[in-house]
């Protein structure tokens, strides 16, 4: 499939006249904030292109968002100073709507003029938003003209803003969720082979059905971190006081199994950085994994793995990651994950690979790498990108679908 032909599944700002029209424009504002500050705007700075754009067309904007997880409506979770933040960003006025819904909404939406932008009251002041309430969902439908979705990262959830909505006005993808899309379908759905998934991380229980996923449209699957321990384990090596899931191992083989099946090749740590203590800097070396002793525990893969996955990285066209190598967190446990982030960061330069990242703690091991922004696409969003990665449809993202 062309790139064309992916971006033509969704409807997107390129299928619609904005001019004149309330738009309701969904976005992620649940930025994390300290003392009253936004301690990380990427969230803001992302939805940027959106706003503008209909602006500048002239569409009246009517952004939906919500923040933290009330229960009911509660004032330490309002989004008025969020708006300021959006506004100072945007470089022009951003409203705020004391109100999600209802009379007061519905007076400052009709005095919008065309290019310009309000933010309404977290959507989450009410509990039809997380059930999809056909009520909340037709209270707020009567806001708008058109819908759009910008929020890639609440894409897995189907609430009233960020799915039931597209079935009640003509709805398209923002740009950053456009871009999010066509990144993750030139990554996994639609990729330039061979493909190599790098999954790494704590636990193999929190994975299970990503790697179950994977092994299906991967070519190569390199397991890293906490979660190679039980699959080293399942091949009868001992993994001393590692964090291993033994009651997994079965498990592990399964996986393994269905691997083969599936022509997929799946490649594990040959030797590792042992320590007796979880602890920066404990006293540690490097051993194979078939020397690991009752006392040690395994807490970064070490250079022989990096190089045998650095030489298997400069075969493949496209690379998914997920997952550090080793407890990237406490130095020098974090040498693996650093060490494959920038060479894979290094290919994506020389225009030799697609890397496309994400989920959580990998972003901050990227970012720890240095090598996040040069990743081909780094995704923000944790679960949606999880679920994803498990080949699960993202219901937020459905119902964009022409
Ligand atoms: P996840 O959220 O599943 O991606 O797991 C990330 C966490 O896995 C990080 O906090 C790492 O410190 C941890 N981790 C990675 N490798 C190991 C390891 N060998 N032993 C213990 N924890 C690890």
């Amino acid at each position: 499939m062309t790139d064309s032909a992916q971006t033509s599944a969704f409807r997107t700002l390129d299928d619609v006249d904005v001019a004149d029209k309330r738009v309701l424009v969904r976005v992620d504002l649940n930025v994390p904030v300290d003392n009253g500050r936004v301690t990380d705007d990427t969230r803001i700075v992302a939805v940027l292109p959106t706003i503008r754009e209909i602006s500048e067309k002239g569409g009246k904007v009517i952004l939906l968002a919500h923040f933290g997880r009330p229960k009911g409506a509660d004032p330490k979770l309002t989004l008025e100073p969020i708006a300021a933040e959006v506004a100072s960003r945007l470089g022009r006025p951003v409203g705020f709507v004391p109100a999600t819904i209802g009379e007061v909404a519905e007076a400052a939406v009709a005095a919008l003029a065309p290019g310009e932008v309000v933010l309404l009251e977290n959507t989450r002041f009410h509990a039809g938003e997380e059930k999809n309430d056909p009520a909340f969902v037709e209270a707020l439908a009567k806001l708008g003209d058109i819908y759009v979705n910008d929020a890639f990262a609440t894409a897995h959830r189907a609430h009233a803003s960020t799915e039931g909505l597209a079935h009640h006005l003509p709805a398209y993808a923002g740009r950053c969720m456009q871009e999010e899309i066509e990144a993750l379908a030139r990554a996994l759905e639609a990729p330039e082979r061979p493909v190599m998934a790098v999954v790494g991380g704590a636990k193999v229980s929190s994975k299970l059905e990503l790697l179950g996923n994977l092994v299906k449209k991967v070519d190569l699957l390199v397991i890293g971190g906490g979660m190679a321990n039980t699959f080293l384990a399942a091949q009868g090596k001992s993994v001393g006081k590692s964090l291993c899931e033994h009651d997994l191992t079965g498990t592990a083989l399964e996986i393994v199994e269905k691997a083969k099946a599936a022509g997929c090749e799946i490649v594990l740590p040959v030797d590792a950085v042992v320590a007796t203590e979880f602890k920066a800097h404990a006293p540690h070396h490097v051993t194979s994994v078939d020397s690991v002793g009752e006392g040690e525990m395994i807490l970064d893969a070490g250079p022989a793995s990096v190089e045998h996955v650095t030489a298997k990285l400069a075969t493949v066209k496209t690379v998914v990651w997920n997952g550090p190598f080793g407890a990237f967190e406490l130095e020098p446990f974090d040498i693996a994950t650093v060490a494959v982030a920038r060479a894979a960061a290094d290919l994506t330069d020389e225009g030799r690979i697609l890397s496309v990242a994400g989920g959580g703690d990998t972003v901050a091991a990227l970012n720890h790498a240095g090598a996040a922004e040069r990743f081909s696409y780094v995704s923000t969003a944790g679960g949606a990108f999880l679920e994803w990665l498990e080949g699960k449809p993202l219901p937020g993202v459905e119902a964009l679908r022409r």
